[in-house]
């Protein structure tokens, strides 16, 4: 059973804002709902006013913005998934997000939903860090814009302040030279990561001229591997270096035993799936071993 709460569908962004801003931290966004009524339904949020943003066409869309693209926070993830210009620009995001859930979930779960929801699993930042994705934000106090990076503060929560709204993802696209990677484990095909790895690098005479790469489920937020990135850089990109900086992905984690998963295992899959990502990614820049 869901608790009661008084259900608002703004017509516009603008009113949104004012809407959350005016009901305070009383109030909840809802998009796809795919988190947040399974959370209200088990008792763990009960909000008195949910306010629906699904008639907000303004933060649904993808846009080609040059070398970068635009994702808004209200697109669903199947659209991302069918998306030519994200399997051309961001390849590692529809990768990842193949992986995530069924069709019929992702007809209504939204980009936004699931960064915001802010689970450490959220499939879709690690893609999106590796990336170096800007995520636009507004609200009562106007627009500011903020590194994914710095966007989650901990398990269920991000810097999004009282009547902020995301509205849109920036990615910077792929380049030529580079090449990117997802890796997912799972118990059963569509469910949440026990872990996951994205990489992205950039090959240039034999060497890691960038790496960079981001793990879920095995810290309270998603986050950079930047010890293993340091191992990488600059060095010659043979199969010796990458198993070795791998393995530094013990030191860039703090998993956690759940339902899901031992800290232990979390531990030894983490160095699995980076190594993995890492080669598919090489491949993908070029494939030439030094
Ligand atoms: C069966 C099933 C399988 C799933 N599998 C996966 C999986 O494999 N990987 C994975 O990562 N997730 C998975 N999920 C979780 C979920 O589907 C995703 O996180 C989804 O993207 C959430 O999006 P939503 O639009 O439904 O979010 P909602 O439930 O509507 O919202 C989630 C949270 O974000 C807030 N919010 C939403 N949009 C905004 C916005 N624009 N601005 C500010 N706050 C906002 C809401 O207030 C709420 O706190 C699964 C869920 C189900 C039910």
């Amino acid at each position: 059973m869901l608790p009661e709460f008084e259900y608002h569908r703004p017509a516009s962004l603008e009113e949104a804002v004012r809407l959350l801003s005016e009901l305070g931290p009383d109030a909840k966004v809802i998009a796809g709902g795919t988190d947040l009524v399974v959370k209200m339904r088990a008792g763990l949020v009960s909000p008195r006013h949910v306010v629906d943003l699904s008639r907000l066409t303004e933060i649904r869309f993808i846009r080609d913005g040059g070398d970068r693209l635009k994702i808004g926070a209200g697109t669903t993830l199947w659209e991302i998934e069918n998306s030519e210009d994200v399997a051309r620009g961001v390849p590692v995001l529809r990768e990842a997000v193949e992986e995530m859930a069924s069709w019929h979930v992702k007809t209504t779960a939204t980009i936004g939903g699931n960064l915001c929801n802010a689970s450490p699993a959220a499939d879709t930042a690690p893609p999106l860090m590796v990336h170096d994705a800007t995520l636009v934000v507004v609200g009562p106090e106007g627009r500011r814009e903020v590194p994914i990076g710095e966007f989650f503060t901990g398990p269920g929560q991000t810097v999004l302040g009282v009547g902020e709204i995301l509205v849109e993802v920036v990615v910077p696209k792929m380049r030529q030279g580079q090449g990117a990677a997802f890796e997912k484990l799972t118990v059963r095909e569509g469910a949440l990561s026990i872990a996951s790895a994205a990489a992205l690098v950039e090959i240039s005479g034999g060497r890691f001229v960038d790496a960079r790469v981001a793990l879920g489920a095995v810290a309270p937020t998603p986050i950079r591997a930047l010890k293993v990135e340091r191992a990488l850089k600059g060095r010659p990109a043979t199969r010796e270096v990458l198993r070795s900086a791998s393995r530094e992905a013990k030191a860039d984690i703090k998993p956690i035993t759940d339902v899901r998963g031992s800290r232990e295992y979390r531990e030894e899959m983490s160095v699995v799936l980076v190594r993995r990502a890492l080669e598919r990614a090489v491949e993908r820049a070029g494939g030439v071993w030094a």
